[in-house]
């Protein structure tokens, strides 16, 4: 394999003081963002308007419980950028959900369509609530009062919700119902990530994990490292996890590692993925799985293997591990796996990062062609949407590599820089309208 090491004097060093907490994620994305502007030599007013989001809805959600009380929850609609088209970005419940890291979802979703030059915005929402402790009744009930309270921003031609933490086809259902009716007909384009019987992409629930799958593969073929056989270990068995593990097992890799929130298992001859994912549909997880050594969530990233796929929660390569990385390739499937400091390290290191919004833009891609279907009314094969789904990341890849290759900077720095240009082409061409 080449010597992958980029020479110290190319390697950007974030600056320290902004990293007093390195695991917050709006430090993390302008930190990113800067450092690809600064690269770009990006105009001073195109980068202020980038650092900026267009639009922050923040609306009181009161709901009737269950028990006869009334509880008001707080929901959040982001748009940060929509120059290129409708702002598109998931919806997550959850009692973490802030305003400051909604806008960096949002802002991180308007490079990650850029990246894949799909012709969408970014944007994120959330609602704060425990949607573990809440009925089914009272989830239906906050999911339609938070739509109609953002309803101004929705639409096909504005802002394109998809299900996010904690939020499923089922939510997205009710938002499209809740829509629907305000406007008085039927408009299965305002959102993505809906039931197959209801406007659905076919190939939408592989998609993250394929497009995990191609992005290794190009990249053992860029490093010359052989497919078949190359050892990989995966955290995280969810959606993105599972998929990608089974899918990179078919390409003729050779899958030693996998975990979820109860731990891992490591066997050098290989996990029968298959064989795995039916363990946890049968017993929800891989707890108990023992076709292999237990390895802890911390042991697994740090094996031994070519591959590295997180694809669980974010921060978890940090400067406490990054260090005893051995992989040769990391593909994050997960988003924010890796921190700012800890990304010099692997820079370091010579370790090939396979960036977030490039890795794991599989998922937005499909719910663009679900949005395409949608608008169209004609509906797509599943191979039509494995094919068109390649061609977007193979070339997503290429341009990608291409931009890392000619500024000698890693894939991450070339991600942001493709993404920031292509919004910034545009924020030129339309003018500032006065
Ligand atoms: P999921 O809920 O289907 O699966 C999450 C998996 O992570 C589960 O196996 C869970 O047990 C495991 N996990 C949870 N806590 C863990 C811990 N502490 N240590 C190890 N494993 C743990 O979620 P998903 O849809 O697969 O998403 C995973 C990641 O990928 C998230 O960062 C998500 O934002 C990102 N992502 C998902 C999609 C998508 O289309 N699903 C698209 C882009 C990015």
């Amino acid at each position: 394999m080449a010597d992958l090491r980029l020479p110290t004097d190319t390697i950007v060093r974030p600056d320290k003081d902004r990293f007093l907490n390195e695991e917050n994620p709006f430090e993390a994305m302008m930190s990113r963002l800067d450092r690809a502007a600064k690269l770009l030599d990006l105009e001073p007013g195109i980068y202020k308007v980038l650092r900026s989001a267009e639009k922050e809805i923040t609306v009181s959600i009161p709901v009737m419980m269950d028990n006869g009380e009334v509880e008001v929850f707080t929901g959040i609609r982001v748009l940060h950028n929509t120059s290129r088209g409708p702002a598109k970005g998931g919806i997550r419940f959850d009692m973490n959900v802030t305003l400051d890291e909604v806008k960096a979802l949002a802002a991180w979703m308007t490079w990650k369509c850029a990246v894949v030059n799909i012709p969408f915005g970014g944007a994120k929402g959330g609602v704060i609530c425990d949607p573990l402790k809440m009925s089914v009744g009272e989830l239906e009930r906050v999911t339609r009062r938070y739509t109609s309270g953002i309803i101004q921003t929705l639409g096909p031609d504005s802002d394109v919700p998809a299900p996010d933490v904690n939020t499923n086809e089922r939510v997205m259902a009710w938002l499209m119902d809740t829509y629907s009716m305000h406007v008085g007909h039927t408009v299965n384009a305002v959102t993505t990530g809906k039931p197959v019987e209801m406007g659905g992409s076919l190939g939408r629930r592989e998609a993250t994990g394929r497009g995990v799958m191609i992005t290794t593969v190009q990249a053992l073929e860029y490093l010359k490292m052989n497919v078949t056989g190359a050892t990989v270990a995966v955290q995280g068995f969810g959606n993105v996890g599972s998929i990608g593990a089974q899918l990179l097992q078919q390409a003729g890799c050779t899958v030693v590692a996998v975990s979820d929130r109860t731990g891992g298992w490591y066997n050098p001859k290989g996990i029968d993925v298959d064989d795995a994912i039916a363990y946890v549909k049968k017993h929800k997880t891989l707890d108990g799985y023992g076709h292999g050594e237990a390895v802890t969530n911390a042991q697994l990233l740090e094996l031994d293997v070519d591959v590295l796929v997180p694809a669980a929660l974010e921060n978890v390569i940090t400067t406490k591990n990054a260090r005893n990385i051995r992989a040769k390739v990391i593909c994050e499937g997960a988003n924010g796996p890796t921190t700012a400091v800890a990304e010099e390290i692997l820079d370091e290191k010579g370790i090939f990062v396979i960036p977030d919004i490039l890795a794991n833009a599989g998922g937005v891609t499909v719910s663009y062609f679900e949005w395409v279907q949608n608008r169209g009314g004609y509906y797509w094969t599943e191979q039509v949407v494995n094919d068109r789904l390649r061609d977007i990341m193979v070339n997503s890849f290429r341009d990608v590599l291409k931009l890392s290759t000619q500024h000698r900077v890693n894939m991450r720095t070339a991600a942001y820089m493709v993404a920031i240009s292509r919004v910034a082409t545009v924020h030129r061409l339309r003018g500032i309208y006065a």
